[in-house]
């Protein structure tokens, strides 16, 4: 239930999230490239919540094309509790509909996932993107709030929503190089959305596009991140190859190849 209130609060705050990295700071820039289309899909289940319904444009921004080596090489490095962004980090984002927003490294790639997982007569949904760390505060706050009226000490609140959220500062949509993605027909982050079609369909192929399910089930002592059969992260096409087919995570990519 944590989960899906958690979702609802995204959709809630989407456009003040916006509004928030506008202010957040001169080391956030800020490219609002383009509107995309209407969803296409007509819900089909109760659980829909169609206000969250989130697609990426379908037409690539002028100039844009998909990361050169290079640029996957800037893109592949480690985020988590132990390895904080730096505190001068910078991003340049592509806006994509009803205020999220990703890196531009990764846009093209993202781009041509979803149409190809739209052309395989899915429907991916992209429930949230890049978070600017007041946001992302603002759900470890909740998270850690919700948990205190439950009961829990504040210690155990506190580590307990480290599991489910990071901790602000280590998380990777702050990165902007993560987003969430379900299938329209259930939008609940739980472990049945690995069940979905679209998710199955993500699960199989995002590396082709330079993403990977960045925390699977099987890696949860290495990641110290619940199963999220949601999140995805862009590292490059060459790292997403090998991370796929030798079944790692990106903390043993990382140490195999002493990257940052
Ligand atoms: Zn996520």
């Amino acid at each position: 239930m944590r989960k899906k209130r958690v979702i609802q609060l995204l959709g809630r705050l989407s456009a003040a999230g916006a509004a928030a990295v506008i202010c957040g700071g001169a080391v956030w820039f800020f490219r609002k490239v383009q509107e995309t289309q209407s969803v296409e899909v007509e819900p089909t289940t109760e659980n829909v919540q169609t206000e969250f319904a989130e697609e990426t444009s379908r037409e690539l921004p002028e100039n844009t094309t998909s990361a050169d080596s290079e640029t996957e090489t800037e893109c592949l490095f480690l985020i988590n509790a132990d390895h904080p962004l730096p505190e001068d980090y910078t991003i340049r984002t592509v806006g994509l509909k009803d205020g999220q927003s990703v890196d531009e490294r990764c846009y093209p790639d993202l781009q041509v996932m979803m149409d190809d997982c739209r052309a395989a007569g899915l429907s991916p949904y992209i429930c949230s993107s890049y978070r600017a760390k007041d946001f992302q505060e603002r759900l470890f706050d909740e998270n850690v709030e919700s948990l205190l009226a439950q009961g829990f000490s504040y210690e155990e609140a506190y580590t307990e929503t480290t599991r489910n959220i990071a901790i602000p500062g280590t998380s990777e949509h702050e990165s902007g190089l993560a987003v969430d993605i379900v299938d329209i027909s259930y939008q609940l982050l739980d472990n049945e959305q690995e069940n979905t079609p679209a998710q199955q369909w993500l699960m199989e192929n995002s590396w082709r596009y330079g993403f990977i399910l960045r925390y699977p089930k099987d890696k949860t002592d290495i990641t110290d991140f619940v199963y999220e059969p949601w999140h995805y992260r862009y590292v490059g096409k060459t790292a997403a190859e090998e991370i796929y087919r030798e079944n790692i995570c990106l903390e043993e990519y990382i140490e195999k190849y002493t990257l940052p």
